[in-house]
């Protein structure tokens, strides 16, 4: 939507003029009733009939309808619902504001989504959008700072930001998501069988992007969200990187006739830049770092590891750690841990009459089993699981969690 339509046309529609195709005032495609809720939102933002609150920010003024505004902001619903003097005077005024985001944010407010690439860009067809992207991908060039403020993904951190400032819980929601989808869809090629070199000049110039925006979000974004946004956008980098670190990964068969040399070479002219932004941030580094190690297991993990296993290690470990803690919080508790071989076993075995507890131990067949940590008698080695021993609580923390939310960083599998 341009200002201009933004700024004007502030009249109730009349009803005759919708039917009069003669006149010279007839707005096109002009209708007097929406077709559903959905269309309710878009027609009055465009239409401003019935506005009640003008929204001025940097002299652009939006005619608004207040309703719109409170409902889903906790911001304004404090401004207007408070009689202060913007309530009065049925003005609102944004001065530390861009005016296309204020626009944007304004859409949302109306329709639930909002436009994040450039106002000439809506008016073409969706492969536009690609064309964008591909407009900012050249990393030979630095970008000036005009370029990259309308960079969609800067646009989006902006909006996460307005959505923060203004209280609009389900403005946030929706930058993430559209985060998430660019992420996800970030690097078509590699799972297009493209060729290496078509890889890597991909992988790189996207990679500048991703760090500009990235740059940007520590800049302008509160914790933890810029954490959350951070390791949204680096982990499509992360994914890719392997392909450029050792492009025989990808097993596909034109790499036998691929000059490895010189597309290291091409490599590490394209890196260079990017290796001096991840110096000036270390936090930003240390999170590439975490995840691109946390992706190489889990490719890793696809041929050699159990997962399953290591996540019953991690919980087992967990249990025994409080297990422990309990016990050295409450030193009754070493009377439950005498031997207990005649009670566990099917009366075949004779009791064993140690009378030294039993102490936290790897099971003999650690690899083999769902409790890999256990407590053993000193005296006969006979395991026992600690939740036979009565001594966990329940619901105790398995510890899975932790591994959870290393598994959490992949975040296509949600939502
Ligand atoms: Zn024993």
């Amino acid at each position: 939507m341009s200002d201009e339509t933004l700024n004007t046309n502030n009249k109730r529609p009349r009803p005759e003029n919708d039917k009069d195709d003669s006149s010279p005032s007839k707005r096109p495609a002009a209708r007097s009733v929406s077709n559903n809720i959905k269309e309710v939102g878009r027609d009055l933002f465009k239409s401003q009939a019935f506005s009640d609150l003008v929204i001025n920010c940097n002299g652009k003024e939006f005619n608004v309808h207040s309703l719109f505004l409170r409902q889903q902001s906790q911001f304004f619903q404090a401004c207007l619902d408070s009689g202060m003097k913007e309530a009065k005077e049925n003005v609102v005024n944004l001065p530390d504001d861009k005016p296309e985001d204020i626009a944007r944010m304004l859409e949302f407010l109306y329709t639930g989504r909002f436009w994040e690439h450039e106002e000439n860009v809506r008016k073409q067809n969706d492969a536009a959008s690609i064309r964008i992207y591909k407009a900012y991908v050249d990393p030979e060039e630095e970008r000036t700072q005009e370029e990259l403020m309308s960079d969609p993904l800067v646009v989006i951190i902006r909006l996460f930001q307005l959505g923060n400032k203004y209280g609009i819980p389900g403005l946030k929601k929706a930058c993430f998501l559209k985060l998430r989808l660019y992420a996800k869809e970030m690097f078509p090629l590699i799972w297009n069988r493209a060729t290496p070199e078509e890889m890597v000049s991909e992988i790189s110039s996207q990679w500048c992007r991703l760090m500009d925006a990235i740059e940007f979000a520590f800049h302008h974004m509160p914790s933890p969200s810029v954490f959350e946004a951070a390791n949204t956008l680096l982990t499509p980098l992360a994914r890719a990187s392997p392909f450029l670190l050792k492009p025989e990964y990808t097993s596909w068969e034109d790499l036998v006739n691929v000059d490895r040399n010189a597309l290291l070479e091409d490599m590490t002219t394209k890196f260079a830049g990017l290796a001096e932004k991840l110096e000036k941030n270390s936090d930003f580094a240390t999170r590439l770092f975490t995840i691109i190690c946390w992706e190489s297991l889990k490719r890793r993990g696809r041929e050699n590891y159990d997962w399953v296993r290591v996540r019953n290690f991690v919980g087992s470990t967990r249990r025994m750690l409080n297990t422990v803690s309990r016990i050295l919080d409450d030193p009754v508790l070493v009377s439950d841990l005498p031997c207990n071989r005649r009670a566990m076993s099917l009366g075949q075995d004779t009791a064993c009459e140690s009378p030294r507890p039993m102490v936290p131990a790897l099971a003999k067949r650690y690899w083999d089993t769902a409790t890999p940590l256990v407590f053993r008698c000193r005296d006969c080695d006979w395991e026992c699981a600690p939740h036979n021993l009565g001594l966990e609580e329940e619901n105790e923390d398995d510890g899975a969690d932790d591994f959870d939310d290393l598994v959490g960083l992949e975040s296509d599998d949600e939502e």
